[in-house]
């Protein structure tokens, strides 16, 4: 049987620190529920990945959202209460789909990995795009309502209820 991976999308100081440059309140909420999870994970021995923007000062994103996540930068860092520890991998990304550009799918490949937990923000976007392109790639996604925030809770509910229809996912609390 193929194994687990638990991917904690975004949370950085950027959208989740009240000072960060593109924060959205609602990821302040699914912070407990996250730091539950990947202990869980951990002791199952699954493997923790987290997806972390990370762009150039130049980068094209910044003509659609404001500069955020630059590489090296404080609101590029995972935030404090969610620190990585040293077994746990990060994948840096510069477009919403962890997927892109990355090594990701390598890395879950290498590791047998079949079957990805999703968790993390913007509900309607990186976790959404991520999600797209795990689905493409033939991973059987679970995604926790719980542990995934978007700005305003209509669009949380909108891509949960989009991933289930197109992606078949699995919503868990
Ligand atoms: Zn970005």
């Amino acid at each position: 049987m193929g194994r687990s991976a638990l991917l904690v999308i975004d949370m950085l100081n950027d959208f989740v620190h009240p000072n960060g440059a593109l924060y959205a309140p609602s990821t302040r909420e699914i912070i407990t529920n996250i730091k539950k999870k990947i202990e869980e994970a951990r002791g199952k021995g699954w493997l923790v990945i987290y997806i972390c923007d990370s762009h150039r000062p130049d980068d094209n994103e910044f003509l659609i959202f404001p500069p955020h996540c630059i590489e090296g930068s404080w609101g590029a860092e995972v935030i404090d209460e969610l620190k990585p520890k040293e077994n746990d991998y990060i994948v840096k990304k510069r477009r919403y789909s962890g997927f892109f550009g990355t090594d990701l799918e390598l890395l879950l490949r290498e590791n047998k990995v079949e079957e990805l937990h999703l968790t993390g923000c913007l509900t309607d976007i990186c976790v959404l795009f991520t999600c797209a392109d795990a689905y493409y790639r033939g991973f059987k996604i679970y995604i926790s309502k719980g542990s995934t925030a978007a700005l305003s809770f209509e669009d949380h509910e909108y891509a949960l209820k989009l991933m289930k229809k197109a992606f078949g996912v699995e919503v868990e609390d």
